[in-house]
């Protein structure tokens, strides 16, 4: 039949699409369905439009920089809408890409919205497709605040769709794509200010990688509005934005939300398929990603965990060599997961925070290894171009084995991958030790703490 399949992933992002072509590979008949374009919130308004705003940033401090080394140069500015249509033309490449790798994985692409009518039946743009095992793989999108006037405001896919750059913005959240978006357009040139209701954006990092973002932000003129809890939104020829206390940030041309995101799991007929949803709205799943229905699976952003794109493809990329490629036991060990905020400079985390450590471990267990050191790459800067670089090994036990690394300054976005290695197969302290420096870079800082 031909609208009967073997699996149906709904949602053509990073983990349905790592799915559906796993399990084809395996010779399973698979379909896919896409409201949108194929790739899913990393390829068009996520990881790789962020990536080439971030690449921009960099060139514009490596611009900032050249002098020093005796470069004459003139700074007359970045056409912004350049940069923007090269981006989307290198993103429309890329989504034909994705779509001609489902064709050769023989895998059928549906176009439309998807929405469960029973437990084994979905129906997309009127017409219905059955399968003996479903892929709920939707992701998420932006949360906005229920305040009047949020509407003047835009999201982070309202930031890709930006023509002109702002001339001045306020990012409101403090998780990684708040501080990355307000870090690259302070380095692009905007008057950027980074509104928080705390005292510190990234609450969930070790201490020693917020201590390098706030010193670098208020080194780069970054301004970090703490303890506010937005109420409203007013134009005028300007945007204000107002605070609970009382408080008025006025003056910006865009405000940016970015206080997190929701699952995008309303108006799939979910309950129709007797899949059960938590509070929050996103699907509880076991270890082998199944949700309480048997033949239903989930993974990526909608399970609310690890709201990562190489997360969402190795979870189902196992999923689909358990169920169709006879690997027995294969799930994805959600531990020791490494990810990069692109920040400027980058910052990577991989493993525990210190505070995780000492709760899980006790403080007598626990020995912390750092070291803050203006890395080379600013040897010939005036002192207030200088950007320092933090470092921190969390160790456990007295083997010391090195259960997290933590780095932000020039170069940790590419240094961490390796170390996730190590934390990965359990490396002591002794065995970074034990490894020579290449010298001169950042990274041998972390075979020399003492
Ligand atoms: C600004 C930003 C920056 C990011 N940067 C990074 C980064 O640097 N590194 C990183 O690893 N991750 C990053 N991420 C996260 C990453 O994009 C996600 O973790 C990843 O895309 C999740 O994949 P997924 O398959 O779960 O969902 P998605 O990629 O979101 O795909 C879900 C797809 O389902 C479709 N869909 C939804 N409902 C339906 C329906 N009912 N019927 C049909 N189709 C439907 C959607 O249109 C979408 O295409 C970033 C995210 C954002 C927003």
């Amino acid at each position: 039949m031909a609208n009967q399949f073997d699996l149906i992933c709904i949602g053509g992002g990073s983990g349905g699409i790592a799915t559906a072509r796993r399990a084809a590979a395996h010779g399973a008949s698979v379909a896919v369905v896409e409201e949108d374009r194929f790739g899913g919130t990393c390829v068009n308004v996520g990881c790789v439009p962020k990536k080439v705003m971030w690449n921009a940033a960099h060139h514009a401090a490596a611009l900032g920089h050249a002098e020093a080394f005796g470069f004459d140069v003139a700074r007359r500015g970045l056409d912004w809408g350049t940069l923007v249509a090269r981006r989307e033309a290198y993103i429309e490449r890329l989504n034909d890409i994705y779509q001609s790798n489902l064709d050769k994985a023989g895998v059928t692409a549906i176009t439309g919205r998807a929405r469960f009518l029973d437990p084994h039946t979905i129906e997309v743009a009127g017409e219905q497709y059955s399968a003996d095992r479903f892929l709920v793989a939707v992701g998420g999108r932006p949360s906005w605040p229920a305040i009047p006037g949020a509407d003047l405001g835009i999201d982070s896919n309202g930031f890709f769709a930006l023509r002109d750059r702002p001339e001045d913005v306020a990012v409101v959240g403090a998780g990684y794509i708040a501080v990355e978006l307000a870090s690259m357009l302070r380095q692009l040139g905007s008057r950027v200010r980074l509104v928080i209701r705390r005292q510190e954006p990234l609450r969930a990092f070790d201490p020693i990688l917020r201590e390098g973002l706030m010193e670098a932000a208020e080194a780069d003129g970054i301004e970090v509005v703490t303890g506010f809890q937005p109420v409203g939104v007013e134009a005028g020829e300007k945007l204000t934005l107002y605070g609970e206390d009382g408080r008025e940030l006025t003056g910006m041309d865009k405000l940016i939300w970015a206080i997190g995101r929701d699952p995008s799991t309303e108006d799939l007929g979910l309950a129709n398929a007797g899949v059960e949803l938590a509070d929050n709205g996103t699907i509880p799943v076991d270890r082998y990603q199944v949700t309480n229905q048997a033949h239903i699976f989930a993974l990526g952003d909608v399970i609310g965990s690890y709201e990562l794109t190489p997360v969402a493809i190795a979870a189902g990329r196992r999923l689909a060599d358990r169920v169709y490629g006879g690997a027995g036991d294969s799930y994805l060990d959600y531990s020791a997961i490494p990810t990069v905020v692109f920040t400027h400079p980058p910052m990577g985390t991989v493993g525990l925070t210190e505070p995780q450590a000492r709760e899980q471990y006790g403080d007598a267990a626990v020995r912390c290894y750092e070291t803050r050191f203006t890395p080379m790459d600013f040897a010939l800067e005036a002192p207030e171009n200088k950007r320092r670089s933090f470092m921190k090994l969390v160790c456990v036990g007295d083997d010391e084995k090195v259960v997290g690394v933590h780095l932000f300054g020039i170069g940790s976005d590419e240094m961490l991958q390796g170390f996730a290695v190590a934390v990965r197969m359990g490396a002591r302290k002794a065995d970074l030790d034990n490894t020579v420096a290449i010298h001169p870079t950042a990274a041998e800082e972390l075979v020399t703490m003492t």
